[in-house]
């Protein structure tokens, strides 16, 4: 089956060159070898005109965040992927910058050779501006194809308020899609030409990643003009650490996921959002895998539409609970970033929130702390204190927590614009996940965003649901959580 004409969209007028050398694949946001449409996409394109494909991934070093934590979590993935690829006829050129602007002109040198280009169509930060510009500047074809979740994002024309109404459409509309599956290994058993090295012009002033670098060692990373102050994260990143997530989550966490997912101490979610936000994992391997488990079939879904959060499935009510989240809400918001809903989070916000939250943007603040409050973990609250130091020193931070720290910012802030920019900047500078789609939702809904209005009417947050560590300890044990991250780091 090829990939369907709904995925792929060309991004500008230019030929395909039937004489060109080969096909190039820029692999930007979807890092994976496996059931990645894109790179499915390139191989069609290579097998059609029996040229040999180049697969291109580039790292930047001047990207908003860029830090040794980011940085450390593409490399590892860098180096799964030269091991995979050196199994395949594919020439598989990893890129790292080591100056700002070095790679400039690397696309440009590579596309005056190739056929095409096949890229990556990513919805959020800056990748549509940087897949755009590159469009203008090549002379041959670059199609950006969509492999980032099980509805294709063009399917969807309009954004949706709220996740219930998102999923009533799901549910209309994804029987349609489920069995359009990516190619678990697009490279498997092909026989393509191969092309045995690039021309020395571009290998001598755009080299193939240095080992040291992609091997870890930290002086490498240290030598990159990047953010030093965030560190790598405690958890390795790459397709073969997101396998076994995956495998580690289906075996141990999965069956209390309904049950016990909100429990900061329990370790009951994926903890696959850092793979997927840099694409070293699919929505669809997570899936299938659920499915094989569960000797799913497409005849067990239900035929009602009504948005019902669980039993549309026909799944166990633990994998029901999950896929409402890593389906429904997670492609919510990659619907919304796609739509341009997303991209400025205060415009995104419902009329009511937006109203509810400039009356109440002069209320009295018993607490007011500043970006750098906050980032330190200096405010008066050991909860929150504890949250921000996971967050800053593992780069992920539990979801309900995630939910309660985003509120007490709200409450805390000079004001909920303030409060919006400082969520925006900690997220992004510290979480593995961040600057994703699923940021500006997750921040969003702090301040109303896919929500109702909620009474009574408080001060601050007006009609905004209210959330407090207080409350949250009432609900669940925290003291272990405290006790973990109560030391300020030295
Ligand atoms: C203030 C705030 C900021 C957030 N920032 C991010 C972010 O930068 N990146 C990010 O991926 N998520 C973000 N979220 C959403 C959510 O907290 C994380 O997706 C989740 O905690 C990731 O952990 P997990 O992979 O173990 O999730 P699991 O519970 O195992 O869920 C599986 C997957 O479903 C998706 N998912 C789960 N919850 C949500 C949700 N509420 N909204 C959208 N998708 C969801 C994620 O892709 C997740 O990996 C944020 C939420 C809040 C309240």
């Amino acid at each position: 089956m090829p990939v369907s004409s709904e995925r792929c969209r060309p991004s500008n007028a230019c030929p395909i060159r039937d004489d060109g050398d080969f096909v190039l694949y820029w692999m930007t946001a979807f890092r994976r070898p496996f059931y990645n449409f894109a790179l499915q996409r390139a191989v069609e394109r290579s097998l059609a005109l029996g040229k040999p494909l180049v697969v291109l991934e580039g790292l930047r070093c001047d990207y908003p965040f860029a830090s040794d934590r980011l940085h450390r979590f593409v490399l590892d993935g860098m180096t799964d992927h030269m091991r995979h690829f050196a199994a395949y006829p594919v020439l598989y050129h990893p890129y790292v910058e080591v100056g700002s602007q070095a790679g400039k002109g690397l696309l440009e040198a590579l596309a005056a050779r190739a056929c095409l280009i096949v890229a990556d169509d990513y919805p959020a930060f800056f990748l549509p501006r940087m897949i755009a510009a590159a469009a203008d500047r090549v002379p041959v074809l670059l199609e950006a194809v969509d492999a980032n979740g099980i509805l294709p994002l063009r399917v969807a024309d309009r954004a949706f308020p709220t996740a219930y109404a998102f999923r009533r459409f799901l549910q209309k509309t994804l029987p349609g899609h489920l069995l359009d599956v990516p190619l678990a290994d697009p490279l498997a058993g092909v026989s393509l030409p191969e092309l045995k090295s690039l021309p020395e012009r571009i290998t001598t002033r755009w080299p193939h990643a240095d080992e040291a670098l992609l091997s870890g060692s930290p002086e490498a990373l240290k030598r990159l003009p990047i953010d030093h102050e965030v560190p790598p994260a405690p958890i390795r990143g790459g397709f073969v650490a997101a396998r076994e997530t995956l495998a580690r989550f289906l075996d141990e966490r999965l069956p209390f996921y309904d049950e016990r997912r909100s429990e900061p101490e329990g370790e009951f979610t994926s903890g696959l959002s850092p793979y997927l936000h840099f694409g070293q994992i699919g929505s669809h391997e997570i899936l299938g895998a659920i499915f094989a488990r569960e000797g799913w079939s497409p005849g067990r879904l239900s035929p009602e539409s009504r948005g019902k959060r669980s039993g549309w499935w026909g799944l166990s009510a633990a994998a029901e609970a999950f896929v409402d989240q890593l389906v429904t809400w997670r492609e919510l918001s990659f619907n919304g970033c796609a739509l341009g809903e997303l991209n400025d989070p205060w415009r995104a916000l419902p009329d009511w929130a937006r109203q509810t939250l400039a009356r109440h943007r002069d209320d009295f603040r018993p607490y007011r702390y500043d970006l750098q409050d906050f980032a330190a973990a200096r405010t008066h609250d050991p909860l929150w204190n504890a949250a921000q130091r996971q967050l800053r020193l593992e780069g992920r931070m539990h979801n309900y927590l995630r939910m309660l720290w985003g509120k007490k910012i709200l409450e805390w802030s000079a004001g909920p614009e303030a409060a919006l920019a400082i969520m925006l900047e900690l997220n992004d500078r510290y979480a593995l996940d961040g600057r994703d789609p699923n940021s500006l939702s997750g921040i969003g809904w702090c301040l109303g965003l896919y929500d109702r209005a909620w009474g009574p009417e408080r001060p601050i947050f007006g009609t905004v649901r209210y959330m407090s560590s207080e409350n949250t300890a009432r609900k669940f044990p925290v003291k272990g959580y405290l006790a973990r991250y109560d030391a300020p780091e030295s």
